[in-house]
């Protein structure tokens, strides 16, 4: 008889994600319970038929979720944007904020000159806050430190952060984020250093690569050199595309078999075929779509082409401050116009799909024991309909990732 290390008991609704177990797309199970030996999910049923553990965490009036994927973030920084931001909204424009040397080069400038420690202590807090909210697995890419040395801290500091935390991070090299001061006057020096001296100095540390192909930062041939120089090198990739001009990035993304194309604002319809196609994930951002007041994704293209849509945070001191991944989900609703369903699979499963792990994002037996459980906010029922709608900044009363607790306490009691 299956004797579990742990069992999750009497959950109100389980959300597993996986329509094979359940209700629906989210695979729903009611009255629920989830069993956990060592680092992974071992049994999943009705909370009446569990087999014997060794620790009961009783979850009666609680939602329970897997561990959330933030599939696009850029957790890795120093100093702040927060005065610029009050610039803005006087009227100043970014280009003129870049000019004077703010933007993403301030950014650049305060993590050049940032400690490692000081560095390290930032992406701590902010893996913090994403274990308080559900969240289990977090990508995080460079491209604040545009020089091999700077580029390789960044992404060690990311792996460190991960493991003080115990968050599962994936880390993608983005040395193409922008052109740094000390080159602008020759940008294909800069992508030569890029290729040649900058991927050989992060290839042990970085899982994925990326490139911004835009207006305004690389072209898409730049971004095609260096992303198929990533590929030789053995990395997986995927794309800053179609955010702020339309440039081909997008069927690019799809040409390379890129495992996510990320932004899309600006994507002709035409392309998301070709994203399907190649079964690249569309990664929806509507963090900077609120702030930069941009237009939404063709959502309905994607949907209609069957494109698999994840939701990320963009987490980063400019464009996209948050790191709440749940208020991303509510925003992808309303801005987007992504349903309910959509908006959760973009935050677990398909996120998980983005980084090239189907087994994250979902509960499963045999898979990860990421799992999150939520009281539902005051007043509402335990359902997923009041956390989405609901902009209240969730905190989970519980976050495990491979069957340790991330945050929160094992004996919560509604009261
Ligand atoms: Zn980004």
């Amino acid at each position: 008889m299956l004797k579990l290390d742990t069992l999750i008991s009497n959950v109100d609704r389980l959300l597993t994600l996986d329509p094979i177990q359940g209700g629906s797309d989210l695979g729903v199970l009611e009255d629920a319970a989830v069993g956990i030996v060592g680092e992974k999910v071992a049994w999943i049923g009705p909370t009446a038929q569990a087999p014997g553990a060794a620790t009961i965490i009783e979850a009666r009036g609680l939602l329970a979720t897997p561990g959330l994927v933030d599939c696009h973030t850029h957790a890795v920084w120093a100093g702040s944007r927060a005065s610029e931001w009050r610039r803005r909204l006087s009227g100043v424009p970014y280009a003129e904020i870049l000019e004077q040397g703010g933007g993403i080069l301030s950014t650049v400038a305060a993590t050049r000159a940032a400690s490692d420690e000081e560095l390290l202590a930032g992406c701590v807090a902010r893996l913090r806050a994403a274990a308080s909210r559900g969240i289990t697995t977090v990508e995080i890419k460079s491209g604040y430190g545009l020089d091999p040395a700077q580029e390789r801290r960044c992404l060690r500091i990311a792996r460190r952060a991960g493991e003080i935390v115990g968050v599962r991070v994936f880390t993608t090299f983005l040395g193409a984020h922008t052109i740094p001061p000390e080159l602008r006057h020759d940008r294909e020096a800069y992508v030569q250093q890029v290729i040649q001296e900058q991927l050989p100095a992060v290839l042990d540390v970085a899982d994925f690569a990326d490139v911004f192909i835009d207006r305004g930062a690389f072209t898409l041939d730049e971004g095609e050199r260096i992303l198929r120089a990533a590929q030789e090198a053995g990395l997986g990739v995927r794309v800053h595309a179609e955010q702020l001009s339309a440039t081909g990035a997008a069927s690019l993304a799809a040409r390379l078999g890129a495992l996510s194309a990320d932004h899309l604002e600006r994507l002709p319809p035409h392309a998301a075929s070709e994203l399907a196609r190649a079964g690249t994930v569309a990664v929806l951002l509507p963090g900077a779509c609120l702030y930069l007041n941009d237009p939404s994704p063709p959502v309905q293209a994607l949907r209609d082409a069957e494109v698999p849509m994840a939701v990320a945070t963009d987490l980063n001191p400019g464009s996209s401050p948050t790191g709440d991944l749940w208020a991303c989900a509510t925003l992808a609703c309303v801005l987007m116009g992504l349903t309910i369903e959509e908006a959760l699979v973009g935050i677990t499963r398909n996120a998980g799909r983005a980084l090239g792990r189907s087994d994250l994002g979902i509960l499963r037996v045999g898979g990860p024991a990421d799992l999150a459980l939520y009281a539902p906010p005051p007043g509402d029922p335990v359902h997923e309909d009041a956390l989405v709608q609901r902009l209240e900044g969730h905190r989970a009363t519980l976050t495990l990732c491979e069957g340790r607790v991330l945050y929160g306490a094992t004996d919560y009691s509604p009261t």
